[in-house]
């Protein structure tokens, strides 16, 4: 019998496995090393949530993001399954609790952020207890080549050394490229990894680069066409996100928006009437996407260029994750060019400047290439698209 599949359907209600969780899976259970590389959406947590629960003893996840671990332990916990996570604004007494149910195998998962290895009390804890998996989530975050550098991630493999017998080590990220894929393996120290890699290629989504001389007036036909459907646009900063929302709520449009200048209150409130389909159009920074898990946008506009190709691709994925036709549209100005350098300039992590403009310069080129976008894209993040005209971009069209 099939365990791995049976607990999906009954712990997750899922019928299938998709693309790559099986293989992965089943390598995490034979003791091997992984390293998956799968998009944004693809279901990675699955990977290494369902050998957690096969496995005897702990599972620890190291992942960057408070609420993304929240969210994570209370949909497993909703499910029956015991995880807990520790992060920085629990207080003493509620983090020695956690510890000695720790000590005392009360948890399948554990979920930490980086930092957390940096506290010898916790080291000492772990050193003395059994952990059958670790699984490090957004692993491009331990190589400087990977856009968003974490310097707590260097201290993993330091940690997994201390432990005996060494768990299965499993790390996932969405980026493909070369030098972040032989980062994560030098310094995490995998061992022969079992390295997947799924396609990036979405090929329900239709890319556009369009120049208008009057951005608003492109944006305020493009609703007109398309009032019935579910779309985000994504600006460079609040002032545009609120200037676009005012101008749009006066033309009638019943708009949300999001950025960190709002409070969570307002945040909130707005992401839900987005989620819920009673407001149709989410006009927002890029504080809005992580962690959404909406099937039905049906476009996603970037009013200004990004800084970089990871960023983007991230952002237009959100549409069209039930697989249906989806529009992913930038509107490109020199003008963004200068918005971006300036904040490059401005940013205070000089060391990585360099890097940040050869990344912004990757995203130029692909506003100003003749090509097809989604080869260059595909491209981009380390693949040989097999055909070099998709048939399904501003460019090929
Ligand atoms: P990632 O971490 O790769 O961005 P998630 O693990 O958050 O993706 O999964 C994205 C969504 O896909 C979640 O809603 C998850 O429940 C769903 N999902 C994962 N695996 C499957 C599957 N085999 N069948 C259907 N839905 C799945
Ligand atoms: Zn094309």
């Amino acid at each position: 019998m099939n365990i791995p599949l049976k607990l999906l359907k009954q712990y997750f209600g899922y019928i299938s496995f998709r693309k790559g969780q099986e293989e992965i899976i089943s390598n995490i259970l034979n003791k091997k090393d992984c390293l998956a590389i799968l998009p944004t959406g693809a279901g990675k947590s699955i990977c290494y949530q369902i050998p957690s629960l096969i496995f005897s003893n702990l599972t620890i996840v190291i992942s960057p993001l408070i609420s993304l671990m929240k969210d994570q332990v209370d949909k497993l916990n909703k499910k029956n399954i015991p995880a807990i996570y520790l992060n920085s604004n629990m207080t003493n007494t509620e983090c020695n609790i956690i510890m000695k149910n720790i000590q005392l195998g009360k948890y399948k998962l554990l979920y930490i952020a980086p930092e957390r290895l940096d506290n010898r009390n916790f080291v000492e804890i772990v050193k003395n207890t059994s952990v059958s998996l670790i699984a490090i989530d957004e692993a491009h975050c331990v190589s400087e080549w990977g856009h968003d550098f974490r310097k707590s991630y260097l201290n993993i493999s330091k940690f997994i050394s201390l432990l005996t017998p060494r768990p299965v080590i499993t790390a996932f990220t969405a980026t493909a490229t070369k030098l972040v894929k032989k980062d994560i393996i030098n310094i995490l120290a995998l061992k022969n990894p079992f390295t997947l890699t799924t396609t990036f290629n979405r090929e329900n989504l239709s890319f556009f680069i369009n120049s208008p001389t009057n951005k608003v007036q492109f944006l305020q036909s493009f609703l007109e066409e398309n009032n019935l459907s579910s779309g985000i646009i994504y600006c460079n900063s609040r002032k545009n996100v609120d200037y676009l929302y005012d101008y749009l709520s006066l033309k009638g449009y019943h708009n949300s928006k999001y950025h960190a200048g709002l409070t969570s209150f307002e945040r909130n409130k707005y992401q839900n009437l987005f989620l819920c389909d009673k407001s149709k159009i989410m006009i927002a920074t890029n504080a809005f996407g992580m962690g959404i898990d909406k099937p039905n946008i049906r476009y996603v506009i970037h009013y200004n260029m990004p800084k970089n190709i990871e960023g983007y691709y991230q952002e237009a994925g959100r549409s069209g994750r039930d697989g249906k036709p989806s529009k992913c549209i930038l509107l490109f100005s020199p003008n963004d060019i200068f918005a971006n350098k300036f904040l490059i300039q401005k940013s205070s992590k000089n060391t990585f400047h360099t890097l940040d403009y050869q990344r912004l310069n990757s995203m130029i080129n692909y506003c100003n290439t003749k090509k097809c976008l989604r080869s260059y894209l595909l491209e981009y993040f380390g693949e040989n698209p097999k055909k070099n005209n998709c048939g399904n971009c501003g460019n090929c069209i």
